[in-house]
């Protein structure tokens, strides 16, 4: 991998972002991969939809932890329908699909995943989190309609 990348990744990895978990969140997401043992915890408190304070927790493997927190920097302030075309792109990249310029600068510092896709038993490990947050996301809207 590249060396500017694998900075970036060591950099979250060792300085994870968003540690503290969020009270009172209105999204809550965990997930695991036995593969390496990876686990992480995500809350989101939301305002009209829109993500708040952001809470990431974990343990594992630094490409899933890295993962992990540069999606907690990139989600904030986003819109709930944004992040879940963020979770598209960035699988999307993992699984091949090449973004365009526009789409790959709306990634940031998840661009340093990319080269995760020549290994493809880590790329379980870079979608952790992301999975985990669509999960949490899908359980959101369910329990939000069932109230409404
Ligand atoms: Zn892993």
């Amino acid at each position: 991998m590249d060396e500017l990348f694998r900075e970036v990744i060591l950099d979250h990895y060792r300085n994870p972002r968003n540690r503290s978990l969020v009270s009172g969140s209105d999204v809550r997401a965990e997930g695991q991969n036995p593969f390496c043992g990876d686990e992480v915890a995500v809350q989101l408190k939301l305002q009209d939809r829109h993500v708040g304070e952001v809470g990431v927790q974990g343990r594992g493997c630094s490409i899933s932890q890295a993962s992990a927190s540069m999606m907690g920097e990139l989600l904030k302030g986003k819109s709930l329908e944004e992040v879940r075309r963020l979770a598209g792109l960035f699988r999307g990249m993992l699984r091949g699909v090449d973004p365009a310029p526009a789409q790959l600068e709306e990634l940031g510092e998840l661009e340093a995943l990319r080269g995760v896709r020549q290994y493809p038993i880590r790329i379980k490990c870079a979608l952790l989190a992301w999975a985990a947050l669509e999960e949490g996301l899908e359980r959101y809207e369910k329990a939000k309609k069932r109230n409404s």
